[in-house]
């Protein structure tokens, strides 16, 4: 197949084989609605257009390694056969040397054996939801009964802890469980096991669409400084305990920005428009976040996968991330790591009244602020060639010093920790 030239050299597809179908009902899932857009459909991608989607998907990549990215909706619902259907199809479109990874991101519930034992078999990486302990997850994450979900979630992840599958867990931040970050951290390496984790922040706009437009939002989502001081808060216990022992999407951006490279994650990337969503019908669209009818591209049955991802209207998508972002971002000291983040969330006007400010940008600015010191230090082991996890030791020894000094403080002297604040509203209130 010919490529277009403007077409990207990789680009993702988050792949929607049962479409908005899922198993379960939670409560802030920004895709259920998405069935609206197809009425009349059933909502199964058919052989014909995986086979062809994945012929076109390997074709247009011209990077050795790709990665196909199981979504939904719930893609289990599809059933077993029909990811051993692309299994079978990668193998046979894959090129020489090129390398083939799977990526599918479930609710975990409909696990068992033989689920567990196909993803070790073909290496697939599971991304499982989980929000933390009973009291948070279970408020938001029910099934279509209402009912509660974390103890089919984890017997779940025993299924693929059993068979040794590859998983990370994502945690949705939202209002109920941003003022506990450790009881959430320490729940998700403790209890689950985990060793990488994704803590994504909950923005969801108030409208009858589910579309992003308007600039209310509804009572779940996450405030900037509640996320702010959640990622705060699991830094620091990371950073003392578990660095180089699990591993923290934001934290692992954030050491890449500090490191002099891209962060990786388009969130925080200068620009996107290299990570489109694809519906079980060929309907390609601009990204996960954007599927509605404006930012529909057009069906890969139709206009070629490649000429999508490279079409004007994309290319204009993943550039305004850039282009649109306000000059309060542009002066801001973090925005070499933070860029503004997702434009899904810009729905504020900065003080000197610019639009597109981030919703969560009190957030970003306090929590990017708050780890530059440790980041420095981990950035400079890195490119010594040491590992940064020497962080730990620093802080061991910063910690015990502190702690000699604390012996001899009086409530409301000084804090010697150096913040200014009183010493019973500081290290002492926390001791
Ligand atoms: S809109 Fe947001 S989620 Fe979508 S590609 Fe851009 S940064 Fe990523
Ligand atoms: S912290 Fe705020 S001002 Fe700075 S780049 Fe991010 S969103 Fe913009």
């Amino acid at each position: 197949m010919q490529q277009p030239t403007t077409s990207p050299p990789a680009f993702h597809v988050m792949i929607k084989p049962r479409g908005a179908i899922c198993n379960l009902d939670c409560a802030y899932c920004f895709f259920l609605t998405k069935e609206n857009l197809y009425p009349d459909s059933q909502f199964r991608m058919s052989l014909d257009l995986l086979e062809d989607y994945t012929h076109q998907y390997i074709a247009a990549q011209r990077v050795p390694e790709v990665t196909f990215a199981w979504q939904g909706g719930e893609p289990t619902l599809m059933g077993l056969d029909f990811l051993r259907a692309a299994v079978r199809s990668q193998q046979q479109y894959q090129k020489p040397g090129m390398r083939i990874h799977n990526a599918l991101q479930t609710n975990g519930t409909l696990l068992d054996d033989e689920w567990a034992q196909f993803f070790k078999e073909h290496g697939f990486l599971i991304g499982i939801s989980i929000d933390g302990p009973h009291c948070f997850h279970d408020a938001y994450r029910t099934d279509k009964a209402g009912r509660p979900t974390l103890d089919r979630v984890l017997a779940g992840v025993e299924f693929l802890k059993k068979h040794g599958v590859d998983y990370n867990l994502l945690a949705c931040v939202n209002a109920l469980n941003a003022s506990h970050p450790v009881e959430v951290y320490r729940f998700l390496r403790d209890d689950v096991g985990a060793r990488f984790i994704q803590f994504i922040p909950i923005v969801e706009r108030d409208n009858d669409t589910g579309y992003q437009e308007g600039t209310t939002v509804t009572g779940r989502t996450v405030s900037g400084q509640q996320y702010g001081d959640f990622l705060i808060g699991v830094f620091d216990e990371w950073v003392r305990r578990d660095v180089g022992r699990v591993f923290v999407q934001i934290f692992d951006v954030a050491l890449a920005a500090w490191s002099g490279h891209r962060p990786g994650l388009c969130v925080f990337e200068e620009t996107c428009g290299t990570a489109l969503a694809m519906e079980h019908n060929g309907d390609v669209y601009a990204c996960d976040h954007f599927v509605e009818p404006r930012y529909k591209l057009g069906n890969m049955q139709e206009i070629p996968l490649v000429e999508l991802a490279g079409s004007p209207p994309q290319r204009a998508f993943g550039l305004a991330k850039r282009d649109a972002l306000p000059k309060f971002c542009r002066d801001c000291a973090v925005r070499f790591v933070c860029n503004g983040g997702c434009p899904k969330n810009r729905i504020l006007t900065t003080p000197d009244g610019e639009p597109g400010l981030n919703y969560l940008c009190d957030g970003y600015k306090a929590f990017f602020t708050h780890i530059n010191q440790p980041m420095q230090f981990m950035a400079a082991e890195l490119r010594a060639q040491r590992p940064p996890a020497n962080i730990m030791l620093v802080l061991a020894r910063q910690d015990a010093a502190l702690q000699q000094k604390f012996a001899h403080v009086g409530r409301n002297d000084p804090c010697p920790c150096g913040s200014g604040r009183k010493f019973k509203h500081c290290h002492g209130h926390r001791k």
